[in-house]
């Protein structure tokens, strides 16, 4: 009998912190739900959705081949909510048919030709089933020692077989792949990513889309004093993120006359946390007209001049939001390492002139001044510069 004559092909889902959440569990599952269908939209497939006791699976249509499962896992495991996701099927309730399941489910397997040493795992989240784990595991087991001949070997097995009795059906498979972790994007609110097209901005907003927030981003060019190919660059990396998100949304703020108004009025060492204190007021006032609750940055302590303690504190006091810094505590090869991982790196890597590098000093202040700061702003009218800077928006809408 084919695997497809005793089941239904599935995506068997395993949440991470949902689990955790009592009360407010049943909107964080349908918060993910939602966000799965709408990562699933553009593989134009009929997928059933149902969720079960601290699990969601994925039915898929009949006939479905391994490998379009196999697409279908790839792209639901890069939505964050999820630890685990498995290719399944989906079997009858009943004790022979999940054994002579398991056995056919591995046939055509390497492992089985190999002879690999072999584990069956077993969970059993509907105790009225007539058998208990252990007892399933030795039944499995068993019946797949006596038609292969694999060695078993619970310690450390080259191939685990994992049975889970569920309500209404049992799940079995192999392997899986590893989720994000996380909570679902739109949980935790919205928030604004100040995004610029170095390395560590995507791996900020990264991090806090997984932490249940829906990120927005902003970027600040250097035009009309350097080229577009920041903007490029930034457009790139929002696009490699949407994955992770779905329907992202980026604004561009032309800043490089800005940037020049600043020098004018004597900013001098203190150029880069001047700018940096405009761009976060800027950032602030489109907040407000989108609805977001923070801002998030990819500062990293110590990593440039402008992220040292002092000129953090420079920073924060620029904006009543809260300043979201994932990455405080990492070191550049740690943020490297992630961003090469959720595929931003390459991207990063691209030569452009940042706006940042502009107009920046020989020498640059480590430790700003809040006092000398607000002198240069007071010169400059900054608030009422910050107000037409963010009503000079660029929109760019991504729908990947
Ligand atoms: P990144 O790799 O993210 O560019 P960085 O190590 O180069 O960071 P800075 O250039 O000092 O450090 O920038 C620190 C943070 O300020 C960035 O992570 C980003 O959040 C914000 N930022 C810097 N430049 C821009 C820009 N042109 N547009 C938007 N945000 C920016
Ligand atoms: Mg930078």
């Amino acid at each position: 009998m084919t695997m497809s004559a005793m089941g239904e092909p599935c995506v068997l889902l395993k949440l991470g912190e949902i689990v955790l959440k009592g009360k407010n569990r049943e909107l964080f599952e349908r918060r993910l739900q939602g966000n799965i269908k709408g990562a699933l939209k553009k593989l134009d497939l009929k997928v059933d959705v149902r969720q079960r006791h601290g699990v969601i699976a994925l039915f898929l249509p009949e006939g479905t081949t391994p490998e379009r499962a196999d697409a279908v896992a790839r792209r639901v495991a890069e939505v964050p909510g999820l630890v685990w996701v498995h290719p399944a099927w989906s079997v009858a309730k009943d004790p022979d048919t999940v054994i002579k399941a398991a056995v056919e489910l591995i046939r055509d397997s390497d492992e089985v030709k190999r002879g690999a040493r072999f584990a069956v795992r077993s969970r059993r989240r509907d105790k009225r089933f007539p058998l208990r784990s252990m007892e399933l595991d030795r039944a499995v087991g068993g019946e797949i020692n006596d038609v292969y001949g694999l060695p078993v070997d619970l310690k450390n097995p080259e191939l685990t077989v994992s049975v889970e009795v569920d309500r209404d059906e049992v799940f079995i498979y192999t392997g899986g792949i590893p989720g994000q972790g996380g909570l679902p994007v739109g949980s935790s609110g919205r928030a604004l990513v100040l995004m610029s097209g170095g390395i560590d901005s995507p791996v900020a907003a990264y991090r806090m889309m997984r932490r249940g927030l829906r990120v927005d981003f902003l970027h600040f060019s250097g035009i009309p004093f350097s080229t577009s190919e920041s903007i490029y660059k930034a457009y790139a990396l929002v696009r490699e993120l949407d994955k992770f998100q779905g329907r992202s949304r980026l604004w561009v703020v032309p800043f490089g006359k800005a940037q020049q108004s600043l020098k004018s009025s004597g900013a001098d060492r203190l150029q880069m946390v001047a700018q940096r204190r405009l761009m976060l007021k800027t950032a602030e006032e489109v907040a407000h007209k989108v609805r977001a609750a923070a801002l998030i940055t990819g500062d990293s302590l110590g990593q440039v001049s402008s992220q040292t303690l002092a000129n953090i504190t420079a920073l924060d006091d620029a904006v009543r939001l809260p300043i979201l810094r994932p990455l405080v505590g990492m070191d550049k090869t740690e943020i490297m390492a992630e961003a090469r991982r959720i595929g931003t790196l390459a991207i990063s890597e691209l030569p452009d002139e940042d706006c940042c590098t502009l107009l920046a000093p020989r020498s640059a202040e480590t430790r700003a001044r809040i006092e000398d700061l607000r002198q240069i702003e007071k010169r400059l009218d900054v608030e009422d510069l910050a107000v037409r800077l963010a009503d000079s928006l660029q929109t760019y809408e991504i729908d990947a």
